[in-house]
């Protein structure tokens, strides 16, 4: 048996559409549209193409785009005088900071400054709490996680119940899906174990899992048998494990990405499973923007 895949690339289109229909249906009742300013300190390859993406998609939605790059050696006051600026920006409804700052610069400080109604990242104590709280308090569900979910949701995969089990226990993908899954709600109402390196018999936890997400960053750690037959794989691993001359420009190399799941026999034995990449990848500058026009709804009290 061959596993359904679910394409994340699929999923970001059709959350896409939506968004953009609801821009252009914001804008004509009330004249405004999504506001997100990016603040990218140096010129790491990484963070420049992430960016380079972020904003090509908010351009593609129609939002107010602010590309704000700052040099290696800014002050961190001066950081934070740049955040205050967009945190009174009217047009501004999202403000991200790209990740992972210089040295000199305590990322903490800078990430707690923004104002946590702009945080469309999700990263600031006060959402981490509202995630934690549920329901109607929480804003602005941290992005990949919530990709996560929506993609879970949009396969058509049962969740209240089921036995989900999340390897990895971070505060950007392990931690806050594994709360969102246990929340009472649409796409959650799961039974939820979190395994991470001290864990005991880790095979023994994901053999149980109807749904099973794996956020270790071990290229291949969930072997085939580990799998229970006909469950859900989400694999959010992205591991660099080699490189290839591009299809496109064969004299430019490009990284070979693998997941944490061993795919071609885990898909023999799932009943569904992402890919790596197109799977949960493309999903998180989606949900940014899903939070961006989120925080526009806030502020005009349209949610
Ligand atoms: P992280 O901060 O390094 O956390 C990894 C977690 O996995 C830790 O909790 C760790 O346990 C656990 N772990 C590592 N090796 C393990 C093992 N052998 N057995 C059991 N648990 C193990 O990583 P992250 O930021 O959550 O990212 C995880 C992966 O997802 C990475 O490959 C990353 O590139 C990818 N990712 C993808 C996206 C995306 O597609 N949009 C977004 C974010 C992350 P301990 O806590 O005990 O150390």
């Amino acid at each position: 048996m061959s596993a359904k895949l679910i394409k994340g690339t699929e999923i970001r289109e059709e959350i896409l559409e939506e968004i953009s229909s609801e821009v252009t249906e914001i804008k004509e009742k009330h004249g405004k549209v999504p506001g997100l300013v990016t603040i990218l300190v140096g010129s790491s390859p990484a963070s420049i193409s992430y960016v380079t993406l972020k904003i090509k998609t908010a351009n593609r939605l129609g939002f107010h785009e602010i590309q704000d790059d700052q040099p290696d050696d800014i002050a961190e006051a001066d950081l934070l005088a740049l955040i205050d600026k967009y945190n009174n920006d009217d047009a501004i409804n999202g403000i991200l900071v790209q990740l992972p700052l210089p040295k000199h610069i305590d990322e903490k400080k800078v990430l707690n400054a923004i104002d946590p109604d702009k945080d469309v990242d999700g990263f600031h104590p006060v959402n981490v709490g509202r995630l934690m709280i549920g329901g109607d308090e929480v804003k602005f569900p941290p992005c990949t996680p919530a990709g996560i979910q929506e993609m879970i949701i949009r396969a058509g995969v049962e969740t209240s119940g089921a036995e989900v089990v999340v390897v990895g226990r971070s505060n950007i993908v392990g931690k806050p899906i594994a709360n969102m899954m246990l929340q009472k709600g649409p796409g959650a109402n799961s039974t939820v174990t979190v395994v991470h390196t001290r864990t005991k018999a880790l095979d023994e936890h994901c053999k149980r899992a109807d749904i099973l997400i794996v956020a270790a960053g071990v290229p291949g750690l969930v072997k085939p048998e580990w799998i229970k037959p006909g469950a859900c794989v989400i694999d959010v691993g992205v591991n660099r494990v080699g490189e290839k001359p591009s299809k496109k420009n064969p004299d430019r190399m490009v990284a070979i990405l693998q997941g944490d799941v061993d795919f071609d026999a885990a898909k023999e034995i799932a009943g569904s499973i992402t890919p790596v990449p197109g799977g949960v990848g493309p999903m998180t500058i989606t949900m940014l923007m899903k939070n961006t026009l989120k925080s526009l709804k806030f502020k005009l009290g349209l949610n």
